[in-house]
């Protein structure tokens, strides 16, 4: 692990509340910097925004936690872990995608099952390989 120079009596200017100005900001500011952060919008988070509506909430942005070991050696660096701010529990299914005609799709965690319900119905779209729901699945797998 690097450290940041000193930079005590620096101001610096962050544009940009998402995940990426946040964490700048926070490596900025503990490296000694007094930090600012600009956001154009009335909440932080960026595209990892929450939208709620008639009793909805609707996710913006991610919906699959992918590369864990960024947000541990994120929090890590301050002497911290994901758990003390938030829990991860594994959804069953991860996601469910509805399509215009009705159909929708459930995608979990089993490769052969995702394998067998992607399998076209007529023979005009490809079938997705294992190569695309291994990593899916493998990064949505709990610490
Ligand atoms: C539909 C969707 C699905 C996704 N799914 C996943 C997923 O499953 N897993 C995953 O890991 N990632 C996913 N991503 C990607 C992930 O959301 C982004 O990579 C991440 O949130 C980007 O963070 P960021 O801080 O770089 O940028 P952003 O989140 O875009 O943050 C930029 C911020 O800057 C602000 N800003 C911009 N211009 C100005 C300005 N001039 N002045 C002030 N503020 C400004 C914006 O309002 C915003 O808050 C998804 C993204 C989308 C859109």
């Amino acid at each position: 692990m690097y450290a940041m120079s000193h930079l005590s009596g620096t101001e610096v200017l962050v544009v940009g509340g998402g995940f990426g100005g946040l964490s700048a900001a926070c490596y900025l500011a503990d490296a000694g910097a007094d930090v600012h952060v600009l956001e154009k919008n009335e909440q932080l988070g960026g595209r990892a925004s929450r939208l709620e509506a008639d009793g909805f909430r609707f996710d913006m942005g991610p919906s699959w936690y992918l590369m864990p070991d960024v947000f541990e050696r994120f929090f890590a660096y301050f002497g911290r872990e994901p758990g003390d701010y938030y829990d991860l529990q594994r959804l069953d299914p991860h996601y469910r995608i509805f399509f215009k005609d009705g159909d929708r799709l459930d995608v979990n965690g089993d490769h052969d099952e995702m394998r067998e319900s992607s399998r076209p119905t007529n023979p005009a779209p490809a079938r997705p390989s294992t190569s695309i729901w291994r990593p899916a699945s493998a990064t949505t797998r709990r610490r």
